[in-house]
């Protein structure tokens, strides 16, 4: 559940983060010291993370942007300016990594840009690992969407013939049948890159890219995709991982960057590019990748803008669908069952009324009159379409899916929206 913790309007960016954070940083003090009183008892709140793109981080930290020398806000590497652009060659063996008291004594006087955040003031707030990655807008809006356009653009010794392109595209077009309504969007011609929402890129990145790529782009340019395709498939597992396969994905990582830069070109290895390297690291302080990125707030905004479309008192209305989401929790777990019919196939040892649809609130939603959304991911295996199951089967099987499988699913959606100017500071405060 989202609690709004605040909401700023202003018609341009505000001058300085200390003078825009005032509030959130009295209150957060506050609640972080003394707690919060619910139900006569005091629950005490710590703030997680703090989940931004990298314009807004480096606002909120008061440290150089993404385009500086000094911009990296987890080691201490320089960028070069090669080509015309900022770039950020692999070392072997890495830089030295920032850490929260390296920032409070500005250790390193060039990665800062004038003075310290106050979130100083708020206790245990890591200045440099409390910030994280956020893989919606470093991954999917940055890498994925780069490499994409690096093979539609430029340069000439990667650029795909316009035949290759139009190949992708149809492919992308043809799988549009098997996208279950577990995704917030089917594919589109790769051709509408540049519009393409994060939730389209990471759809490319986990499931659809490895498919229509294979056999299409060059082996060295596939192996390269594949690599970060593979290690953030692990990163987005919902369940913890063995530190063995953390260490392996972040090799992984490290190999898509090497090879990255001796496929396109040292000048292409952005600031983006290198923020790969430390993603790893935000999995072993928060998990999988899900619990520290920007997608669940920006599906959030999609409410809180609707409520603003229709001008009314948005807080006052949030708070009360939190009540109604609070009272109707029992509501959200019934099952729904719909378009009843009786033609069979019933399987043995069941009987009729059968239906065609299936809807479990907020979590499962199957409809046998569509290739796509007929099927059920479990553990080992994919289940059969329930059109032709008997009602006590189908009951049986959907009231209560095991906590594995809602989780897979919802992992299978992606729901994210494009970033906006609105969500630029948004906190992950878990009470
Ligand atoms: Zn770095």
């Amino acid at each position: 559940m989202f609690f709004l913790v605040g909401l700023y309007h202003g018609y341009e960016k505000p001058c300085d983060s200390n003078d825009f954070l005032k509030d959130f940083i009295e209150e957060a003090r506050d609640v972080v010291i003394n707690g919060v009183e619910i139900n006569n008892s005091n629950k005490k709140v710590i703030i997680h993370t703090f989940c931004t793109d990298a314009p807004a981080k480096s606002f909120i930290l008061k440290t150089k942007g993404h385009a500086g020398f000094h911009s990296c806000t987890r080691c201490t590497q320089d960028g070069k300016y090669i080509k015309n652009r900022m770039s950020f060659p692999f070392k072997e063996g890495g830089y030295k990594k920032r850490t929260h008291d390296d920032y409070v004594n500005m250790t390193q006087e060039l990665h800062h840009v004038s003075t310290l955040s106050d979130l100083i003031h708020v206790p245990g707030i890591d200045m440099v690992n409390s910030f994280s990655m956020d893989y919606m807008h470093l991954v999917c809006l940055g890498v994925v969407r780069k490499l994409i356009n690096l093979w539609i653009h430029e340069p000439l010794r990667t650029r795909l013939p316009n035949w290759k392109i139009k190949q992708i595209s149809s492919s992308l077009i043809h799988l549009k049948l098997y996208i279950p309504n577990d995704f917030a969007r089917k594919p589109r011609e790769i051709e509408f890159i540049n519009r393409w929402k994060a939730t389209e890129l990471r759809q490319f990145l986990l499931y659809t890219g490895p498919i229509v790529l294979k056999k299409v782009i060059s082996k060295n340019v596939f192996d390269n995709f594949m690599a970060l395709s593979i290690a953030m498939t692990l990163l987005l597992r919902p369940d913890k991982m063995h530190d063995k396969i953390i260490n392996y994905a972040e090799n992984l990582l490290i190999y898509f960057v090497k090879t990255f830069q001796n496929i396109y070109g040292d000048h292409l290895a952005s600031h983006n590019i290198h923020g790969l390297l430390h993603i790893c690291d935000d999995y072993r302080r928060f998990g999988p990748l899900d619990l520290c990125s920007c997608f669940s707030f920006e599906n959030f905004m999609k409410t809180l803008k609707s409520m603003l479309r229709k001008h009314e008192q948005v807080v006052k209305r949030n708070e009360e669908k939190c009540k109604n989401e609070m009272i109707n929790t029992d509501f959200l777990q019934d099952v729904i069952l719909s378009n009843e019919h009786c033609d069979g196939p019933l399987i043995e040892n069941t009987c009729g009324p059968q239906y065609l649809r299936v809807e479990i609130k907020n979590k499962i939603n199957i409809n046998t009159k569509k290739t796509a959304d007929k099927y059920c991911l479990c553990d080992i295996a994919v289940a059969p379409p329930y059109g032709a199951l008997g009602v006590e089967r189908l009951r049986s099987c959907t009231p209560s899916p095991s906590p594995r499988l809602c989780s897979r699913m919802r992992r299978a959606s992606s729901r994210g929206r494009s970033p906006t100017a609105v969500n630029q500071f948004t906190t992950h405060v878990r009470a």
